[in-house]
C-alpha cells in the first residue's frame, strides 16, 4: 500500500526526521491560506499523487509547454496561481503511464536552500534477507539511471536486524554521501530514525529522493515515498487510515474485497487462473503467441462460486478486455465450482467477447458438462498450449 508524500513526511517527522513545514490542501483558496502560514520567502507547490517524477512531469490539459508537478513560488499570489493551474488537471510522469493521474491534492511546503541533492532508500534486500540502505550522491534524478550509468556511485549496506543501525553503518553511509560537519552530525540521528520507522511500520520501501544538504549545512528530507507491506497492514490501524483509494485501480480494490490476487495490466486478454505459478505461465504463453494479458488473476485454491463470479465480473468490467481465458488446473479447486461461477457471472453480466475455457483436474467431467449444457458460446481447449492459441486467434480475428 502506498501513501502520499505529505503523509510520509508527517510519519517520518514523528520519528524525529527533519522535514520542512507544510500543509496539504484541496483548493486554490486553501493554498493561499496555507502559504500565508509558512515562513517564506520561497514556497513549493507539490502535486500529491502516488507516482514519482512529478517535478519533470507535464499536465495534459496545459499542453507541451506545461510546467511540472512540483513548482517553486516566490509569493503567496504565485502559490495561489500555481495551485489554480494544477488542481483538477492530469499530471503525466515517467511513473504514471501515458494516462497520467488527476491532481486533487497539493502540498504547500516551505522552500529549502539546497546545496546538494542526495539519494537514500531503505528496502528489504532479498539476497541477504536483511533491511538495507541504498545511498548515492546522485540525488534528485531516478536511481535506475544512476544504477545503469554510474553503478559505482551507489552504496548498498545491509543492516543486521539483531543490532540495528550501528556507528559503523552510519559512518559508511555518511562517507558514501560525502557528509561533513553539521550534516554528518544530523546523520547520526536521522539514519537510525529512518531505520526504526521502516521496521516498526513494516514498510516495503522508504525512499528519500532527494535527501538534501541545505546551505546552512544541515540535512533535510525533501521528498518521501513510502510503501507498506500489505500482509502486515492488519497490525497497523494508523497506517490503514492513510489509504487513498482514489489513487488505486478500481478493479484491484474490488478484487481485494474478495481476497483475489488481481493486478491490472495493459493487454486485452482477461485471464482467470488458479495458482500464482499457473497464472504466470498463462501470461507467458499468451505473450508467446503474440498477444498481451489484461490482468494477472489468481482465484486461489478452494475458491467459492461467489468468489469465481466476482472474479469473472471484474475481468469483464475492464473495457480493454477483448477475450477471456479461463485456465484451471483443479487440485483443491474443483472444476465444477469454476464452471458454476463462470455461468452465474455470464448470466448476470452477459458475454460480449470470446471465452476460451480449459479445465483439468478434480471434477473436470462435471465441469465440462455444466458448461456444455449452459448453452453458452464457449470455446473449449484441451491443454494450456491449445487454450492460448485459441484465445489469441479469437481476439486477433
Ligand atoms: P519528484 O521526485 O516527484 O519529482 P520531488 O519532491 O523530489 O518530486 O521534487 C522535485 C525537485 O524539486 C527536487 O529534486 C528539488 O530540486 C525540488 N524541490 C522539491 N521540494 C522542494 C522544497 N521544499 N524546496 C526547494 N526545492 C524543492
Ligand atoms: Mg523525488
Amino acid at each position: 500500500m502506498n501513501i502520499h508524500e505529505y503523509q510520509a513526511k508527517a510519519l517520518l517527522k514523528g520519528y524525529g526526521a527533519p522535514v520542512a513545514e507544510g500543509v496539504p490542501i484541496f483548493s486554490a483558496d486553501e493554498a493561499r491560506d496555507a502559504a500565508a502560514k509558512l515562513p517564506g520567502p520561497l514556497f513549493v507547490v507539490k502535486s500529491q499523487i502516488h507516482a514519482g517524477g512529478r517535478g519533470k512531469g507535464k499536465f495534459t490539459e496545459l499542453g507541451e509547454g506545461s510546467k511540472g508537478g512540483v513548482r517553486l513560488a516566490k509569493s503567496v499570489d504565485e502559490v495561489e496561481a500555481n495551485a489554480r493551474e494544477m488542481l483538477g488537471n492530469t499530471l503525466v510522469t515517467k511513473q504514471t503511464g501515458p494516462a497520467g493521474k488527476q491532481v486533487n491534492r497539493l502540498y504547500i511546503e516551505d522552500g529549502a536552500d539546497i546545496d546538494r541533492e542526495l539519494y537514500l532508500s531503505l528496502l528489504v534486500d532479498r539476497t541477504v534477507g536483511r533491511p538495507a540502505f541504498v545511498v548515492s550522491t546522485e540525488g534528485g534524478m531516478d536511481i535506475e539511471t544512476v544504477a545503469a550509468e554510474t553503478p559505482d556511485k551507489i552504496l548498498t549496506r545491509a543492516i543486521d536486524p539483531s543490532t540495528g543501525v550501528g556507528d559503523e553503518d552510519v559512518a559508511a553511509l555518511s562517507d558514501a554521501l560525502k557528509l561533513e560537519g553539521a550534516a554528518r552530525e544530523d546523520a547520526k540521528t536521522l539514519f537510525p530514525a529512518l531505520y526504526k520507522a521502516f521496521v516498526e511500520k513494516d514498510m516495503a520501501l522508504l525512499e528519500v529522493n532527494p535527501l538534501i544538504v541545505m546551505e546552512n549545512g544541515h540535512l533535510r528530507v525533501l521528498d518521501a515515498k513510502v510503501s507498506f507491506d500489505g500482509n502486515a497492514l492488519f497490525r497497523h490501524d494508523d497506517v490503514k487510515e492513510l489509504r487513498d483509494t482514489s489513487e488505486e485501480d478500481e478493479k484491484e480494490i474490488e478484487a481485494s474485497k474478495y481476497d483475489l490476487a488481481y493486478v491490472a495490466l495493459d493487454g486485452n486478454i482477461g485471464c482467470m487462473v488458479n495458482g500464482a505459478g499457473l497464472a504466470m505461465a498463462t501470461m507467458d504463453i499468451i505473450k508467446l503467441y503474440g498477444a498481451e494479458p489484461a490482468n494477472f488473476l489468481d482465484v486461489g485454491g478452494g475458491a467459492s462460486k461467489e468468489k469465481v463470479t466476482a472474479a469473472f465480473k471484474i475481468i469483464t468490467a475492464d473495457p480493454s478486455v477483448k477475450g477471456i481465458l479461463v485456465n484451471i488446473f483443479g487440485g483443491i479447486m474443483r472444476c465444477d465450482v469454476i464452471a458454476e461461477g463462470v455461468i452465474a457471472a455470464v448470466k448476470e453480466v452477459g458475454l460480449q467477447v470470446p471465452l476460451v475455457v480449459r479445465l483439468e483436474g478434480t471434477n473436470v467431467e462435471i465441469g465440462k458438462k455444466i458448461i456444455d449444457e449452459s448453452g453458452l458460446n464457449v470455446i473449449s481447449a484441451d491443454d494450456l498450449d491449445d487454450a492460448a492459441k485459441k484465445i489469441v486467434a479469437a481476439v486477433q480475428s
